[in-house]
């Protein structure tokens, strides 16, 4: 049997490599830190997530999709502030070393880096509990970044694809392959978000739900927003399981969707539909922006959607 990779080894043979190189990275993985030069005209978006194994995901899932993922997630807040992709750092523990393991989890982090061109710039090995943290970097024209607190009364309120279906493949083990794709491979809707710096008024990912995540624009916007489920974009299962229970909160709280929900000034309508359909991008109008008043999902019969819960709070049981 070989002797087990040391921490170095690992970085080199998995990571040292993976991600295409950049002119803006003076210095990559090798060093004490990475060394970045952004042009003096852009802004610096950061962000960073964590995916714990029994918390964000199981212990055994497909590991090209976990690596994927770790990196669609935090794309996806890019997306939402308009931002290009440009390096990451990514902090692995590992409770053991398992070269198929990581193998097969660097090729699926690196076919996303790949994708966007983003250079994997440093990180952190360390032996423990199995958790992943992604801190992703991307460029936006300052001006033009999109944030949570643009949105005015008479906005219109877009989502960029279907809501519910990775809490329903998450739910249901007959979820069809779709669903499961959906909940495994998250695509981070980079290009709208880019299309959309400088045009929407606001935007967010929606990560822990619709209702939750339109709270929070609302909120740092000093708005409220009406929501009509039936301008809710649903697939096939969504609707059914919505259909036969007649609850809504899969495509309102479900979370996961890593789609893009943004607010538009009623003028820029035409550009933004044109722009989408010229490019084949689904957008639905979902509702309005209001004066105040938090965010209402108005149901088919007209009344008002009574939320069990809103969105994932992960200290919500410690109150
Ligand atoms: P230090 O002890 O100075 O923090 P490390 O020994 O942890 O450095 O890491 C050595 C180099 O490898 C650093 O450049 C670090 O950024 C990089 N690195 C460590 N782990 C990873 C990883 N999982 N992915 C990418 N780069 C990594
Ligand atoms: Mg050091």
């Amino acid at each position: 049997m070989n002797p087990p990779l040391s921490e170095f080894h690992i970085i080199d043979k998995y990571f040292a490599h993976l991600a295409p190189d950049r002119d803006d990275v003076v210095l990559g993985i090798g060093d004490d830190c990475a060394l970045l030069k952004p042009r003096p005209d852009q802004h610096l978006a950061v962000t960073v997530d964590t995916l714990v194994a029994g918390r964000h995901f199981l212990p055994d899932v497909e590991p090209e999709s976990l690596g994927h993922k770790v990196l669609a997630v935090s794309l996806s807040d890019l997306a939402a502030m308009g931002a290009t992709p440009a390096w990451a750092t990514l902090a692995l523990t590992l409770p053991a070393v398992n070269p198929d393991w990581l193998q097969a989890f660097a090729n699926g982090f690196s076919a996303l880096a790949n994708r966007y061109q983003l250079a994997l710039v440093g990180g952190d090995t360390t032996r423990g509990p199995l958790s992943i943290t992604v801190q992703a970097h991307g460029l936006v024209k300052g001006a033009q970044a999109l944030r949570r607190d643009g949105a005015s009364a008479g906005d219109l309120v877009y989502v960029t694809g279907t809501l519910g279906d990775a809490a329903l493949a998450l739910r249901s083990n007959q979820a069809s392959a779709e669903l499961q794709y959906r909940l495994h491979w998250p695509q981070p809707r980079i290009a709208q978000g880019q299309a959309l710096a400088g045009l929407a008024s606001a935007a967010i990912d929606i990560s822990d739900g619709l209702l939750a995540d339109l709270g929070h624009v609302c909120k740092a916007s000093g708005a409220g927003a009406e929501i009509h489920c039936k301008a809710l974009p649903l697939s096939k299962e969504v609707a059914g399981s919505v259909e036969q229970s007649g609850d809504w909160s899969l495509p309102l709280a479900g979370g996961d969707d890593y789609e893009l929900c943004f607010t538009l000034p009623e003028g820029k309508r035409q550009q933004l539909e044109e722009q989408f359909g010229e490019n084949g991008w689904p957008l639905w109008q979902i509702g309005m922006v209001k004066e105040a008043g938090g965010v209402t999902a108005v149901l088919e019969d007209g009344t008002v959607y009574q939320s069990p819960v809103t969105g994932f709070d992960h200290f919500a049981d410690e109150r």
